[in-house]
């Protein structure tokens, strides 16, 4: 029986595939956060370079991939799709499960799947560096990979607390070109105004954001990189999809349900999304975008206008919202920490035709362990919400006694987050309950939109 399911450099996807024309409603539109009006696209053109603005509204359903994209794809594209045999064995389950690796990029997570265009796309445009910001590191990391091909600097803003807490994420982006800074710093204004206000912040993902926006809008050679949310990034990530659907035609299946770790929605999207098309067209088939329980945007928030940061720089588009001012409780380590959630996952859910359900951090981990013991491979806290939602879908399998197949996307390896699998292996994560009194008072915040 076949573990591996490989595609060879050649069949690398050559095309993008943009779920916009499939989707049966049309997309509400983006709103300008100081005007309150509709933006235009030349709002953008500060911070973005034109090419991925046009794909970010883009109707064609196919987009070419560029060539020396493709070329830095092949570093580790096409990933293998696995036959998950040892961890169908140790749940005894009639179901097949399969998943698609994109831990084996160099930064270890799918990010680099977005981030080798984006710095591609900005360095065409005659950018010289890039502003961005991260939380856990993943996508600082990528993005340093990325601008290091492509001859760009880049400015990473990494919140205050995580440079403490995952130094090697930092040494990491230093290893490859970033500079990186802890978020908040003295070198933006609004990084200055909280510092004064509140000198021993530990920061906030929303900060780092602002930060970088507000870096990038003020320097002409320079743009900011977004690792999640917006539509191009889910354009890029749709080569996760397109690649597994071609695998398992390769073994003659065809998935029942597909499963992805649900932050800003990009992998989710990456996997799920070539399947809409199929969905859309009447094929049965389930695409569960999968959350954790104390960060429940999907499940729990509401569908609104909102800000994507905290200090309302970003523009505010219709999404899943928990409220630009919520933030999750500290103690979370499975990460998918963020407020919103991309406006593509949210029309769909909203539509129907994708489903969520939320799990909290112990669940997620004890999953995790299971499968790094039968698998070998180690998963991040991120995609261990996944990996638990196939667990749970094999087990039922088992119950109901019928065959079913499941697709899931282990987004990245657990390496860099052993100190989060420490802690559960101490018995010392908390899960928490859905944080009903925080949410309530931020979606108090949400803008006023009028159109
Ligand atoms: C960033 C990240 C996620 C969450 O982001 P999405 O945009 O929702 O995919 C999930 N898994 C890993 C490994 C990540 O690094």
């Amino acid at each position: 029986m076949q573990t591996k399911i490989l595609l060879n450099d050649n069949q690398i996807p050559k095309r993008w595939y943009n779920v916009i024309p499939d989707m049966p409603g049309q997309m509400a539109p983006v709103i300008h956060p100081k005007t309150g009006k509709p933006a235009a696209p030349e709002d953008l053109s500060a911070i973005f370079p034109m090419a991925l603005i046009e794909q970010e509204v883009s109707r064609e359903r196919w987009i070419d991939i560029p060539e020396d994209v493709l070329k830095a794809y092949q570093l580790w594209r096409p990933s293998p799709l696995y036959r998950a045999h040892r961890l169908e064995a140790a749940l005894k389950t009639p179901a097949k499960i399969y998943y698609k690796n994109e831990g084996v990029s160099p930064a270890g997570s799918h990010k680099p799947n977005t981030a080798i265009p984006q710095a591609w796309y900005n360095k065409q445009a005659g950018i010289r560096r890039l502003a961005s910001e991260t939380g856990a590191g993943q996508w600082g990391c990528s993005l340093a990979l990325a601008a290091s091909f492509f001859g760009l600097e880049v400015t990473v803003y990494m919140v205050r607390v995580s440079c403490g807490q995952k130094p090697y994420r930092k040494s990491l982006m230093e290893v490859w070109g970033a500079k990186v800074i802890p978020s908040p710093s003295s070198l933006t204004a609004v990084g200055r105004q909280i510092l004064e206000q509140t000198p021993d912040t530990p920061g906030s993902l929303g900060i780092a954001i602002s930060e970088a926006v507000e870096d990038a809008a003020s320097h002409k050679d320079t743009n900011y990189a977004l690792g999640s949310v917006l539509n191009h990034v889910c354009l890029h990530q749709s080569v996760i999809g397109l690649e597994a659907m071609e695998q398992l035609r390769m073994v003659g299946d065809y998935p029942d349900v597909v499963f992805g770790a649900c932050g800003g929605g990009s992998n989710f999207a990456g996997i799920a999304f070539p399947f809409v098309r199929d969905k859309v067209n009447g094929k049965d088939i389930r695409l569960v975008g999968v959350e954790p329980a104390s960060c429940p945007t999907l499940t729990k928030g509401v569908y609104a206008f909102d800000y994507g940061d905290t200090a309302k720089l970003t523009p505010v588009t219709k999404m899943y919202t928990l409220g630009h001012d919520f933030v999750p409780p500290g103690i979370h380590a499975g990460g998918l920490r963020y407020h919103g959630q991309s406006a593509l996952v949210s029309q769909l859910y909203h539509e129907g035709i994708i489903e969520a359900i939320a799990y909290p951090q112990n669940a997620c981990f004890e999953a995790a362990l299971l499968f790094a013991r039968t698998e070998g491979i180690v998963p991040a806290p991120e995609s261990s919400h996944a990996v638990r939602a196939a667990v749970d879908e094999a087990i039922k399998a088992r119950e109901e006694g019928h065959e079913r197949t499941i697709l899931f996307c282990l987004s990245g390896h657990g390496h860099f987050d052993m100190s989060a699998y420490d802690a559960y292996l101490a018995g010392q994560l908390e899960d928490y309950e859905y944080p009903a009194e925080s949410i309530r008072e931020s979606l108090a915040n949400l803008p006023r939109v009028e159109l």
